[in-house]
């Protein structure tokens, strides 16, 4: 599984990306995701698919997702996965670690719809203005659906506690979603009909033009990164000797997947389109670095909440210093009309993934699968919303608007990066124990 050369539609050296991701970035991510910050999210697997009638069954035992109480949670995370973090804050001057037992949080237990932003610079007097804000982005900016906040059916789910690895889930119902994604919802050349993802080879994405290409990547890639989460957290039977399962990389799952004769040399292509996703992820929070280092990441434990801010700033810094982004202001260029409807038609498309993430059929694998695709679509937002970050930005003609994330935003973005960076990562180890 060793790969040369450039990743696809990028300048930057496979080499170079491995040793950013492995030597710098890797560690610091996998020490970030496991703070409270990041390991808890609010999120709603019974949510109803829009496309079938629902084969969620979840019978595998692997499948099933521990949740937890809002009790369990920090508490600055309490109510709303901490999206009223501002108001919490306000009522909690001192920051207890802990809230008295039975404590509720009054400002947070109302519904807050569109004040379910983290933004550390909305004051009441510009509520209404960013409540036009929040609808404008909601139509226009987001490339994902996100989980109505106020739905009864979210629940609170410690993702330490849920590891994204094998779970059995194959046949029928994983086919098609993927044949779903792939078939209906990535562009497809012209003249090919009838396609499925086998038939999509690096010759005939040449017929594409690039926004395509790299939508059809960032889809590869996060197939390819599951892919190799179940390859390298794969769940060996008890055997007779010990009589225990175990957990552990399997190397001729990953073989199977991804060896160049095994599947008639398509494996290298998907393991290089995960490269390129990670290019995108990455060069998403260099472009939003300004903001996210701005953020309080409030957990409620003052200590917690600085050294974390300080962590996030370390990963930034490196990931700042990496000279070889993808450029996204190659994308929707040339005839103004014609680059607003592809960006339109882009943007659809990717919604109507991150709805069929509603549809997987094993809660273990909808709830990493809603969080990546989550965080790409941030990552998209972050791409394709206006030039700055921050108090400049403009986001459309004529109206400057604060570039806005929602703490679930960003903790889906971290979380979907690291998981990227964490396949990277395995890829290596793959390559030496194979050697
Ligand atoms: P699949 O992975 O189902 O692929 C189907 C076909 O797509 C392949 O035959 C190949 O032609 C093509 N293909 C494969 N990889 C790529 C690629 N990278 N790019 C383009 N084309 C490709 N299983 C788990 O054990 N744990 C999980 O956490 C998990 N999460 C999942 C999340 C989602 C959203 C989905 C849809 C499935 C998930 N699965 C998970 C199932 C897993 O991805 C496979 O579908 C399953 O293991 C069956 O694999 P398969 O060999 O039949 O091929």
């Amino acid at each position: 599984c060793k790969l040369f050369g450039e990743v696809d539609d990028c300048t930057c050296k496979i080499d170079s990306l491995e040793s950013l991701n492995n030597l710098q970035v890797y560690p610091r991510l996998d020490s970030l995701l496991a703070r409270n910050f990041f390991r808890y999210v609010k999120v709603n697997l019974m949510k109803e698919c829009p496309f079938w009638a629902d084969d969620s069954k979840c019978a595998m035992k692997n499948c099933a997702v521990k949740t937890c109480t809002a009790e369990q949670l920090p508490y600055g995370l309490k109510n709303a996965d901490g999206e009223c973090n501002k108001y919490a804050k306000e009522a909690q001057p001192e920051s207890p670690r802990t809230a008295p037992p039975g404590e509720k949080d009054e400002d947070c237990s109302e519904p807050r719809g569109d004040l379910g932003y983290l933004n550390t610079t909305i004051s009441k007097e510009s509520e209404e203005a960013f409540k036009d804000w929040t609808k404008y982005d909601d139509a226009q900016e987001t490339f994902c659906e996100l989980d109505d906040d106020t739905s009864p059916n979210m629940q609170y789910v410690d993702l330490l506690l849920n590891p994204e690895r094998y779970t059995g889930y194959k046949g029928e119902s994983p086919h098609r979603i993927w044949n779903s994604i792939y078939k209906e919802n990535c562009f497809k050349p012209a003249e090919q009909s009838g396609y499925n993802s086998q038939s999509l080879t690096e010759k005939s994405l040449e017929d594409l033009c690039l926004e395509k290409r790299v939508f059809y990547r960032m889809i590869s890639g996060l197939h390819a990164s599951i892919n190799i989460h179940l390859s390298h957290q794969y769940l060996f039977p008890a055997s007779t000797c010990y009589g225990i399962e175990t957990w552990g990389p399997n190397n001729d799952e990953f073989q199977s997947r991804f060896d160049h004769e095994k599947t008639d040399g398509r494996g290298p292509q998907w393991l290089k389109n995960l490269y390129f996703t990670y290019l995108v992820e990455l060069r998403a929070l260099e472009k939003a670095a300004p903001y996210l280092e701005q953020e309080d990441y409030f957990t409620g434990d003052d200590e917690e909440d600085v050294s974390l801010k300080k962590g996030i700033k370390d990963l930034l810094r490196v990931i700042k210093e990496f000279p070889n982004h993808f450029d996204e202001s190659r994308l929707f260029r040339g005839n103004k009309k014609e680059a607003k409807a592809l960006k339109q038609e882009f943007r659809e498309h990717f919604r109507n993934i991150s709805r069929i993430m509603d549809c997987v059929g094993c809660d273990k694998c909808k709830l990493w699968g809603k969080i990546q695709v989550q965080g790409m679509g941030t990552a998209l937002k972050i791409l394709f919303s206006g030039d700055g970050m921050g108090p400049q930005s403009t986001v459309s003609a004529g109206s400057k608007r604060k570039f806005q994330l929602r703490r679930t935003e960003i903790v889906s973005l971290f979380n979907a990066f690291g998981r990227l960076s964490s396949s990277i990562h395995a890829v290596e180890e793959f390559r030496r124990r194979l050697s």
